[in-house]
C-alpha cells in the first residue's frame, strides 16, 4: 500500500495545486497522500509559508479535494511546521484552528549563539556564510546546535512525524563541511536517536534530496536509520515532493530494506 505524507503545493513553495498533486498520486497508484504545507504559524517569517490568515483556506482546499477523490485516494491534511525556539513551534496547540490530521516537525533554521538564525537548506554558499558569520566557520558547533534544537523539538512539542532528521547533510556530500564518521557526529546521532525513541514519534525516510540530486541516500542516513531501528523507532517513507513528478520518488530503493509503517494514521 503506497502512501506519501510529505508534499508541498502552491500554498507554500510547491509548483502545483492540491488537485494536480492528488491526481498525480492516483496515477502513480498511491492509496494515501498527505499534504504538508510549510508553516511558520503564528509568525510570518517567510513570505511563502502558511500564515494564520492563509491556513484556513489551505485546509479548506485540501479537505475539498479529499472529498472529491475519496473513492480513489485517502487524502490527509497536514502541515510541515518549523521549530525555532521563540519564533515558531510545531506543537499541535498552535494549529487548533485547522485541526490537521498530522503534523511534521522540522528544523530548517538553527538559532545560533549570535542571535541570528542560520538557514540549513537554502544553498551551500548561504550555509557556509551563515556558519562563518555565526560559528566562526566551525561546522561541528553548527551541527551540534542543529541536533540540540531537534532534540528540544522532539522533547517539548506535541506532533507526529520528524521531518528530514539529518537535514544538515544536504550540502555535505563528499564531507565538504564535516566528516559524518567523526565520533562527535555519531554521538549527536545517538543522543538524537535516544530522544526520538523515548518520544515515540515517527521518523520519515525522506527521498527529497535524492530527487533534487543533492544526495544518494535518504534523510536520515543509512547509519542514522540503523541507530533508530535498533531503538524500535517506526518509519514512514516520504518524498517531500514540490511537484507531481517527485511524489514517491526513489521509494523502491527503500521499501525492500526497511520495515515501514506505511499506514500512518491519526
Ligand atoms: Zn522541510
Ligand atoms: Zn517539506
Amino acid at each position: 500500500m503506497k502512501s506519501d505524507f510529505h508534499c508541498h503545493t502552491k500554498w507554500c513553495d510547491g509548483r502545483a495545486g492540491v488537485e494536480e498533486m492528488a491526481l498525480a498520486a492516483i496515477e502513480k497508484g498511491f492509496c494515501k497522500l498527505g499534504f504538508s504545507s510549510h508553516s511558520m504559524l503564528p509568525s510570518d517569517m517567510l513570505d511563502w509559508a502558511l500564515t494564520v490568515a492563509k491556513a484556513p483556506r489551505y485546509a479548506a482546499d485540501v479537505r475539498e479535494v479529499a472529498e472529491s477523490y475519496k473513492n480513489k485516494i485517502e487524502i490527509s491534511l497536514g502541515v510541515e511546521a518549523d521549530f525555532l525556539p521563540g519564533v515558531a513551534t510545531c506543537d499541535r496547540k498552535v494549529y487548533s484552528d485547522i485541526s490537521p490530521d498530522y503534523i511534521i516537525g522540522s528544523v530548517h533554521f538553527v538559532a545560533s549563539p549570535t542571535g541570528a538564525n542560520v538557514i540549513v537548506d537554502m544553498s551551500p554558499e548561504n550555509l557556509k556564510e551563515g556558519v562563518e558569520q555565526n560559528y566562526d566557520g566551525d561546522f561541528s558547533l553548527f551541527v551540534k546546535d542543529y541536533f540540540r534544537q531537534e532534540r528540544l523539538m522532539v522533547e517539548t512539542c506535541d506532533f507526529d512525524i520528524i521531518g528530514h532528521a539529518d537535514l544538515v547533510r544536504k550540502f555535505n556530500s563528499n564531507s565538504i563541511f564535516f566528516d559524518e564518521s567523526d565520533a562527535w557526529y555519531k554521538g549527536e546521532l545517538e543522543a538524537t536517536a535516544d530522544a526520538i525513541a523515548t518520544s515515540n514519534k515517527i521518523v520519515e525516510v525522506n527521498t527529497g534530496a535524492i530527487y533534487r540530486g543533492y544526495l544518494q541516500d535518504a534523510y536520515p542516513s543509512a547509519f542514522f536509520r540503523s541507530l533508530l531501528r535498533a531503538r524500535g523507532v517506526s518509519f514512514i517513507l516520504s518524498s517531500d515532493a514540490h511537484c507531481p513528478q517527485a511524489i514517491g520518488y526513489a521509494f523502491n530503493q527503500f521499501e525492500d530494506q526497511e520495515t515501514y509503517l506505511g499506514h500512518f494514521r491519526r
